[in-house]
């Protein structure tokens, strides 16, 4: 038995989503059933939309996500149906090396866990669809593994709690399991969009003495104020331009740069910003064959370090209490984080309001539809 749903389906990058009739199948026995309520437009989202990232046609986009459990498979244990959860891309074994090394994003096991017997998805001619991340979220339901959600409470309202499962988990995570941010640190920031604004929430949680947030639109510099940022720099087309900058504020430089963009001029310009001894994290997803140049000086006699944080390199299910908490303590603004919400027909208007400089995250309301 298969359950009809409505999705909008990525069919060639360039071309608007489509919305139309799938067939969701039923729950394996590690998976959960989830009705979507509230679904986040990620800027990875808008790379497989533009094409700029590969992935296998037709496709539901879509992973930043809150729903309720309608149903769960016969071997799962740890959640239960009519509670709400948030999902993540990448669910973990908790038994290989890296899970028990306290990486779960590194998890040796992450393609196998996201393995499934049957089509998760089939168009009503019998082809299948692909789904983003084992989730595809741009839909009124879709399947999930056991492994791949975290619960959260019913304070937790949808619209903040889907948050959690990227750009939250990413930004927040970045500073404080990438990076590992504390009081002494100085802080820049690249990128004031959904993940960059977590990061500077990140780095505000950590602690750090200084938060520089660095965008090319003042408007977002203003915005990135509200979450803690102490120091603002507009960027310039020039990275050179913008080092200045930097440098009048911080002489040395910063103790850690997080990059939030996802373009190889941007990680390139957080290493530059580094004082001696410092770390520079990227966070975005560059397009596919990106690479990067870095002063072979600057890294080995600066004692410098660059690295990567996938999905902020978090620890899903335990960060998610801990956002919660925040959350719930005021530490956490979710809520200013989401600027507008549409319902899930606009969701090609979503995308596109994505470039408005008063934009940090658009969220589709997947409940409150005429279609
Ligand atoms: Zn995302
Ligand atoms: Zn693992």
């Amino acid at each position: 038995m298969t359950t009809p749903i409505l999705a909008a389906v990525l069919e060639k990058p360039g071309a608007p989503l489509q919305i139309r009739e799938l067939l969701l199948d039923d729950p394996e026995d590690n998976e959960v059933l989830i009705r979507t309520e509230r679904v986040g437009l990620c800027h990875s989202d808008l790379h497989y939309l533009k094409g700029s990232l590969d992935i296998s046609l037709p496709v539901v986009l879509g992973h930043e996500v809150a729903g309720i459990v309608e149903r769960v498979g016969s071997a799962v244990t740890r959640i239960k149906t009519g509670e709400r959860v948030v999902a993540t891309v990448t669910p973990s074994c908790g038994a290989c090396r890296n899970c028990i090394s306290g990486r779960p994003t590194q998890c040796e096991r992450v393609d196998s866990m996201r393995e499934r017997q049957r089509p998760r998805l089939l168009s009503p001619d019998g082809s299948s669809v692909e789904s983003l991340g084992g989730i595809g979220a741009f839909a009124e339901a879709f399947l999930v593994k056991e492994a791949s959600v975290a619960v959260v409470g019913s304070d937790l309202p949808p619209q903040v709690a889907c948050l959690l499962g990227c750009c939250i988990s990413t930004g927040v995570g970045a500073v404080i399991h990438g990076a590992k941010v504390g009081p002494e640190d100085t802080v820049a920031v690249i990128g004031c969009g959904g993940v960059g604004i977590a990061a500077i929430q990140g780095a505000r949680l950590a602690g750090a003495r200084r938060i520089i947030a660095i965008d090319a639109v003042p408007a977002k510099l203003e915005l990135a104020r509200n979450f803690g940022a102490t120091d603002t720099v507009v960027s310039s087309s020039d990275p050179t331009e913008t080092l200045i900058q930097v440098r009048s504020l911080l002489p040395q430089g910063v103790s850690h740069a997080i990059e939030a963009v996802g373009r190889s001029q941007t990680a390139e310009l957080a290493f530059s910003l580094l004082r001696p001894n410092g770390t520079a994290t990227i966070l975005g997803l560059m397009p596919t064959g990106s690479e990067l140049r870095i002063p072979a000086d600057a890294l080995v006699y600066g004692d410098r370090h660059l690295q990567g944080a996938y999905m902020g390199a978090n620890r899903f299910l335990s960060d998610v209490d801990m956002f919660t908490d925040h959350y719930l303590n005021n530490r956490l603004d979710l809520d200013a984080m989401v600027t507008k919400e549409l319902p899930f027909e606009r969701i090609n208007e979503g995308f596109e309001a994505m470039a408005e400089a008063s934009t940090i995250r658009v969220v589709l309301n997947m409940t409150d539809r005429q279609l």
